[in-house]
């Protein structure tokens, strides 16, 4: 059986509560189930483009189709005696153009009209079917399996890759008692104690003693990394004088660069105030910094080490209106910016983020293990800071890192 329909004037005008017959159509077609609404008579003021595809009602202007007798082929009284016994809703079973539907039967009291939600048989069916909740429960079974397996190794990686890096590391911290052995008689040698040297002797030794400071830096290197990688940076936070600690950095470092005649120029804003930081792991993140910058500047070259307090506008600064961030505009600088910039060859940008991560090497001329930077990040993100790279070609190299004077 087939019929035409078209969605005739709303019976009541108010119940549409102010919105347009076409918008209410509008709004029911894009309702992804069939639904017809009708009046207690059967007369049917609005029917979705769902209901009229799946039941195949044209919409053309015969609106004489009853829903009780043209559609759902039942007797209206039998509808209306089970929901006066206080029944929610009345299901049916209805067929049309040679297909069975399940007909839901509710009663909507205020406009006294009836809606009807249609649903193919073979749809219920199917969602019902054991064989679909079995093949669907299978495939979330073989997910959570899948999933399972993936985390477990993942878990496997990591954990041989924690032995890994403890082996390396022990095999390391076995390495620094001999070269402190050796360090100290190049050093009692050195100082003549051991009797007179030649020119040509201490030209040797101090070159050999600069290859053990070398792999003595190196060794400490990887051992502060995996100790950064087995989890074991925990902060010392104190309040610290940063000029101090800096000061102190640039001293250590003052005889190599010398001896290199590389210049070491410190400026340190005597403005910044006493704030919560680790000494020792700021550094040792200036003392990364200051070795990259001798390593890769020539002999009359010139390196600064800056440090000035820096006002640091947060990211959720830059999502709000330029007034809203004026008014939050913090009076006061909130963090450090500490630079240390050089005169080498500098990066050329493609390298400017990888050289932050693990093993990462550009330059293949100079010694390392690719750490530095990384060790440098770890501790400035600790302290929930950030460093970054400036640099042109044949234009030096600016390393800069802010510290948040706010830590807790
Ligand atoms: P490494 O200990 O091997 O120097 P780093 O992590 O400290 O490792 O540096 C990674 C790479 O970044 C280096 O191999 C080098 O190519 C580049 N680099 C770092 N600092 C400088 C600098 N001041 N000038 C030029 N290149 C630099």
């Amino acid at each position: 059986m087939s019929g035409t329909i078209t969605n005739p004037p709303l019976a009541d005008p108010r119940s549409t509560a102010g919105f347009s017959r076409g918008l209410v159509a509008g709004l029911l077609d894009t309702v992804e189930t069939a639904l017809v609404v009708a009046e207690r008579s059967g007369r049917i003021v609005l029917m979705n483009a769902r209901a009229r595809k799946s039941l195949g009602v044209e919409l053309s202007a015969e609106p004489g189709i009853n829903l009780f007798t043209g559609l759902l082929e039942v007797d209206a009284r039998q509808i209306f005696r089970e929901i006066e016994c206080g029944k929610h809703e009345v299901r049916l079973e209805v067929g049309r153009g040679g297909e069975k539907f399940l007909a839901n039967v509710q009663w909507m009291p205020e406009p006294d009209w009836v809606v009807v939600q249609l649903q193919r048989q073979q749809d219920v069916q199917q969602v019902r079917d054991p064989a679909t909740q079995i093949t669907v429960q299978e495939l979330l079974q073989e997910r959570e399996i899948t999933y399972r397996n993936l985390l477990a190794a993942y878990l496997k990686l990591q954990e041989v890759n924690r032995q890994k890096t403890v082996f390396l590391a022990s095999a390391a911290h076995e390495l620094k008692t001999p070269l402190a052995v050796i360090k100290g008689y190049y050093d009692l040698m050195l100082a003549g104690s051991l009797g007179k040297l030649t020119d040509k002797q201490r030209d040797i030794l101090e070159e050999s003693k600069e290859s053990c400071e070398r792999l003595v830096r190196l060794v400490s290197m990887f051992l502060n990394y995996s100790a950064l990688e087995s989890g074991k940076l925990v902060l010392q936070l104190r309040e610290n004088d940063l000029r101090d600690c800096l000061d102190e950095v640039a001293k250590r470092w003052s005889e190599a660069f010398q001896r290199k005649g590389v210049k070491l120029e410190a400026s340190l804003d005597p403005s910044i105030p006493n704030f919560r930081f680790d000494y020792q792991k700021v550094q040792q993140a200036a003392a990364n910094l200051l070795d990259n910058a001798l390593k890769h500047t020539p002999t009359g070259g010139m390196v600064t080490l800056h440090a000035g307090p820096h006002f640091w506008e947060r990211r959720v600064a830059e999502v709000a209106p330029i007034q809203e961030r004026r008014r939050f505009r913090l009076p006061r600088p909130n963090s450090v910016e500490i630079a240390v910039a050089d005169s080498g060859p500098g990066i050329p940008a493609e390298h400017h983020q990888e050289i932050f991560e693990d093993f990462v090497r550009v330059d293949r001329n100079t010694t390392g293990m690719g750490l530095g930077l990384a060790i440098a990040k770890r501790l400035i993100q600790a302290h929930r800071g950030k460093i970054w790279v400036e640099s042109e070609p044949a234009g030096g190299s600016k390393f800069t890192f802010l510290l948040p004077m706010d830590q807790s």
